[in-house]
C-alpha cells in the first residue's frame, strides 16, 4: 500500500499491529508492520542486530541491548513506540540531544515530546496535559524527572507499552558516568508497571551488564551484545624488555608503510615524556599529551595532531576524550592498560576510516606492577579511613599539616592519603575548609558510610587487571578473546580470525600421533580436575612429580597422574598452549589464572578422532628472537626460483589489480622478499618495503610460496 505522509502513522501502524499483536513474532504480520514503520523511517532495512531486539521488546520481554555508538540504538525503541498500543517513555541523561530526537520523530508522523528542565514551567504543565489527554505517543525524560509528583501521577493513568532507558549504564556504580538518579528507576518502574523494558548503552563490560539487569529490574531479560568487532584492526601483542620499548615503537612507525598517525599509549605521564624524548632522539617527530600539561599546550598538540603535525603522539589515556581523527593506522601501547575495555577503547581509536590499523601492544611482564600501585594506592583500606577521621578529630591542627598526617596515619603514598580523604569529603564526614581539613559527624539522614566499598572496588580492578593480563599471555585468537570478554554474540563458535597475530602467524597444521595423546591427555586431566588448576600445576600432575603437595591433596591419586612422565617439562608447556591456542582450553581469569576446557575442548573429549589440526605454539625463546628487527640489508643469499616465482605472483596480483607491477611491490622488495623468506606474517611485516597494508592483502599468497601448503587456506 502507498503510505499516505499525511496520515496519522500512529492509526497506521496500530491498525497493522492490531492483526498481529500478541501473535508470535515471527509472524509474517508483524514482519509486514515493522517494514512498513522502517519505511516511515526512511529506512530500506534493519540491521540484523537491530531486528533481533525490535522483536524482542515487541514479543514482550525485558530486554538489554548492548551496542556500540553508531549502531542504531535508538530506533530499537522508536521503531517499537510506534507499532505499540500505549505510550513509550524514554529516560536519558543527554538532555541536549533530546530535542533533534523528538523533532525527527515529529518529521517521520510520529506524537513525541519532551519533558525537560529547558522548558519553563508553564510549558512543561502544558505537556504533562498533552499525555494525559493521550496525545503523545513516545515522551523523553531526563530521570530527574521522575522528582515531579505530578509527572508520576499522569503517568500512572497512561498505559505505558514500554519503557526505555537509554545510555543504560549511567545505573552502575562501575561505570565511567554514574548518576544517582538511575537508581530510582527502578522504585519508579514497580509503581508505574510498563508492559516491558529496553534498557540500552554502548559499555560492554559484564559487571556493568549485571548492574544494569539488577538496578533495572528487568526480568529474564533477553540480552543481546553485538556489533563490537571491528575487522579492519589488526592485534598483537609483543612481551618485550622495558628497554627496547622505544626501540621497537620507533620500528613499527617505521615499518608501517601506510602512513597515517601513530598514537601510543603510556601508563604515567613520566613514561609518556620518557618515552617522547626517546623518539625525538631516534628522529620521529614527536608530541606528548597528558592531563599534567598546561589547558594550551594540550589544545596546540591535539590541533597539530589533528594536522598530521606529528609522526608519534605520545599520550597518556586522558587523551582521546572527542578527538575524532579518521586515519589512525597505529596505536601502540608501550605499558599494560587497567582493563580490557580500556585496551580496546583507545586501541580502537584507530582504523576510524574503515582502512586497516594495527593495535600492538608492548608488554612486560613486570608492567602489572604500575597497575597494581595505582589501584593500592587510589583505594584505601577502611581501617586507614578510620584512623584518618579519628585523627582529624582528635588532632584538628594535623588537618593543615598533610605530611605529618599521611605518617600518623601510615598511608602507603600521598596518592592513597588523598584518597581517603576524597572518601571521607564526599561522605560528609570531613571539610575542606581554608583551614585545612576537619573531622565531623556524618550528616542527619546520610546513608551509612561503606568504609569496605573501595577495597571491593580494588577487588573488582584487580580482576580486571588478571583478565588483560591473561589477554597479553593469551595463546588464543586475540579478537576472539576481547569479544567473547564482551559477551558479543558474533564472538560465539568463531575461535580464530585473520587479524591478529595469534591466528595469522600460527595456522593451524595436522596433528600427529604423539601430539594427539599428549593434547588428550591434558584435556582428560583438565576435564577430571573440573578446571581448578593452572598450567604449572597440570604439567606438575602429568609428569608425575614427586611432591608433597601433590600428595596432600590426593593429586597422585589421579588417573593422569604422570600420564606424561618421561617428557621434557617444555614440551608439556607447549603441549597446553598448544592445546589453548587450538580452541580446547580456555584461560579463566582470576588470581590464580586457571584452564578449563572449551566447548570445542570437550567435544575433542567425546570423539577423540575428530582432532585432526593443532595450532602450534612457538616456543618462548625462539619467538622472542623473531621479533627483533632485521637490518634493511639483512637476509640469506638471492634464490633466483624463489625470485621468479615471487615475480610471476606479482605479475598475477598487478592484472587482478589492473595495476602495474612495480606499484604492487618494488624490485627492492621483491629483492628482500627472496633473502628474508618470511615464514610468518610478522616477519613478512619486517622486509622493508612490505608494510601493512600489502602484508595484510597479498601476505598470504606470499607465504603460501615461502611454505607451501600452510597458508593457502587463509589467502582471500
Ligand atoms: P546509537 O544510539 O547506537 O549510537 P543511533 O541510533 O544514533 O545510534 O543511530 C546512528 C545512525 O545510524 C543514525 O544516523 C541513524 O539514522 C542510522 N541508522 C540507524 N538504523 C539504521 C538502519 N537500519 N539503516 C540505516 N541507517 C540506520
Ligand atoms: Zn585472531
Amino acid at each position: 500500500m502507498g503510505a499516505d505522509p499525511l496520515q496519522s502513522p500512529a492509526s497506521i501502524f496500530t491498525r497493522a499491529m492490531q492483526t498481529s499483536i500478541g501473535a508470535t513474532v515471527t509472524d509474517t504480520a508483524a514482519g509486514d508492520a515493522i517494514t512498513m514503520a522502517l519505511k516511515q523511517f526512511g529506512l530500506t532495512a534493519l540491521r540484523s542486530s537491530q531486528r533481533e531486539v525490535i522483536e524482542s521488546v515487541i514479543a514482550g520481554h525485558d530486554t538489554l541491548a548492548v551496542m556500540p555508538t553508531g549502531a542504531g540504538k535508538s530506533l530499537c525503541y522508536q521503531l517499537p513506540a510506534m507499532l505499540l498500543d500505549g505510550i513509550t517513555i524514554v529516560v536519558s541523561p543527554l538532555i541536549s540531544l533530546m530535542k533533534d530526537q523528538v523533532d525527527s520523530m515529529r518529521a517521520v508522523g510520529v506524537p513525541a515530546i519532551d519533558v525537560t528542565s529547558q522548558s519553563d514551567e508553564s510549558e512543561r504543565r502544558n505537556r504533562i496535559e498533552q499525555i494525559a489527554r493521550g496525545e503523545a505517543k513516545l515522551v523523553y525524560v531526563a530521570p530527574e524527572r521522575f522528582r515531579s509528583q505530578r509527572f508520576i501521577e499522569v503517568l500512572q493513568r497512561t498505559k505505558i507499552a514500554l519503557f526505555a532507558i537509554d545510555e543504560a549504564h549511567c545505573v552502575s556504580q562501575w561505570g565511567h558516568d554514574f548518576r544517582p538518579d538511575y537508581l530510582r528507576l527502578e522504585a519508579m518502574l514497580t509503581e508505574l508497571k510498563p508492559e516491558r523494558r529496553v534498557a540500552l548503552t554502548a559499555t560492554a563490560t559484564p559487571e556493568v551488564r549485571g548492574d544494569i539487569e539488577r538496578a533495572l529490574g528487568l526480568k529474564d531479560a533477553k540480552v543481546f551484545v553485538r556489533g563490537f568487532d571491528r575487522p579492519n584492526l589488526f592485534f598483537a601483542v609483543e612481551s618485550i624488555a622495558k628497554k627496547q620499548k622505544g626501540l621497537r615503537i620507533a620500528a613499527l612507525k617505521r615499518e608501517n608503510e601506510a602512513g597515517g598517525s601513530c598514537i601510543v599509549y603510556a601508563g604515567t605521564r613520566k613514561n609518556a615524556e620518557a618515552l617522547a624524548e626517546e623518539l625525538k632522539s631516534e628522529g620521529l617527530k614527536t608530541g606528548v599529551y597528558h592531563a599534567g600539561l598546561a589547558d594550551e599546550t594540550r589544545k596546540e598538540v591535539q590541533d597539530r595532531f589533528m594536522a598530521d603535525g606529528y609522526d608519534v603522539l605520545v599520550a597518556t589515556n586522558a587523551f582521546g576524550m572527542g578527538v575524532d581523527k579518521r586515519d589512525v593506522r597505529l596505536v601502540i601501547h608501550a605499558d599494560l592498560p587497567r582493563s580490557l575495555e580500556a585496551y580496546y577503547q583507545e586501541a580502537g581509536r584507530g582504523g576510524r576510516d574503515g582502512e586497516p590499523a594495527r593495535c600492538t601492544l608492548l608488554f612486560n611482564g613486570s608492567d602489572i606492577r604500575l597497575q597494581e600501585y595505582f589501584i593500592e594506592s587510589s583505594h584505601p583500606p577502611a581501617a586507614l579511613m578510620r584512623t584518618l577521621w579519628k585523627t582529624l578529630r582528635d588532632e584538628p591542627a594535623l588537618g593543615s599539616d598533610l605530611q605529618t598526617l599521611e605518617a600518623r596515619v601510615q598511608a602507603k603514598n600521598t596518592m592513597q592519603l588523598e584518597a581517603a580523604v576524597r572518601q571521607l569529603v564526599s561522605a560528609g564526614l570531613v571539610v575542606e575548609s581554608t583551614r585545612g581539613l576537619e573531622a565531623t559527624r556524618p550528616p542527619e539522614g546520610a546513608p551509612p558510610f561503606d568504609a569496605d566499598g573501595p577495597m571491593k572496588r580494588a577487588a573488582l580492578e584487580t580482576q580486571k587487571l588478571t583478565r588483560i593480563q591473561a589477554y597479553a599471555y593469551s595463546h588464543r585468537c586475540r579478537r576472539f578473546e576481547i569479544l567473547s570478554y564482551f559477551g558479543d554474540e558474533d564472538a560465539r563458535g568463531k575461535s580464530r580470525c585473520d587479524g591478529c597475530d595469534n591466528c595469522v602467524e600460527r595456522p593451524a597444521r595436522a596433528i600427529d600421533a604423539r601430539e594427539r595423546d599428549r593434547v588428550l591427555a591434558i584435556l582428560r586431566l583438565v576435564d577430571r580436575t573440573d578446571g581448578r588448576y593452572g598450567r604449572a600445576r597440570l604439567v606438575q600432575i602429568l609428569l608425575g612429580d614427586d611432591n608433597d603437595e601433590l600428595r596432600q591433596r590426593g593429586l597422585h591419586r589421579l588417573s593422569e597422574f604422570g600420564a606424561l612422565s618421561g617428557t621434557d617439562k617444555s614440551v608439556v608447556f607447549d603441549a597446553i598452549g598448544a592445546a589453548e591456542a587450538t580452541g580446547l582450553l580456555e584461560t579463566e581469569a582470576g588470581e590464580y589464572p586457571t584452564l578449563s576446557l572449551s566447548e570445542q575442548g570437550l567435544a575433542v573429549l567425546r570423539a577423540p578422532s575428530s582432532l585432526t589440526e593443532l595450532v602450534v605454539v612457538a616456543p618462548r625463546a625462539q619467538s622472542a628472537k623473531s621479533k627483533k628487527p632485521v637490518k634493511s640489508q639483512g637476509g640469506g643469499p638471492l634464490d633466483n626460483a624463489l625470485v621468479d616465482k615471487l615475480r610471476t605472483l606479482r605479475t598475477e596480483i598487478a592484472r587482478e589489480e589492473q595495476r602495474p607491477p612495480f606499484m604492487i611491490w618494488s624490485n627492492k622488495t621483491l629483492d628482500a622478499l627472496a633473502r628474508h623468506r618470511p615464514t610468518s606474517y610478522d616477519a613478512l611485516l619486517r622486509v622493508p618495503g612490505m608494510g601493512e597494508h600489502k602484508a595484510q592483502t597479498f601476505g598470504n599468497r606470499i607465504l603460501e610460496i615461502m611454505v607451501p601448503g600452510t597458508f593457502s587456506s587463509h589467502s582471500k
